[in-house]
């Protein structure tokens, strides 16, 4: 028997829709990750203004900063990014710091 073919436009219109909505989902999926990217914190410790007090450290939530050792500072030590992948962005480091060296974006 032949298979039978609805004659009304409704089968093609959804087939349309449907190609739409996975073209939709890939443009949202990028999108995301577009955001994902751009939403990556940029932290800039300042070499000149750190002077290793290391308050930001102890400050962050997620561990995103840590001392390194550097004899040029009365401390012997300056602050770095150890892992920028967990930084929320939070600012709390930035607002502690009393030498206005830590800036987040
Ligand atoms: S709080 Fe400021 S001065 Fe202190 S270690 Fe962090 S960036 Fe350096
Ligand atoms: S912005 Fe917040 S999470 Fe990021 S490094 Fe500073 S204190 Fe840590």
């Amino acid at each position: 028997m032949d298979k039978l073919v609805c004659p009304c436009i409704y089968g093609s219109v959804s087939r349309y829709f449907q190609k739409d909505l996975k073209m939709i989902d890939t443009v949202v999926k990028e999108k995301k990750k577009e955001k994902v990217v751009k939403e990556k914190a940029v932290i800039d410790v300042s070499n000149r203004l750190c002077t290793g007090c290391g308050i930001c450290v102890d400050v962050c939530p997620t561990e995103v900063l840590s001392l390194v050792n550097d004899n040029t500072r009365v401390t012997g030590v300056i602050a770095y990014v150890k892992n920028l992948d967990a930084c929320t962005k939070c600012m709390l480091c930035e607002v502690q710091c009393p030498d206005f060296a830590i800036e987040v974006n």
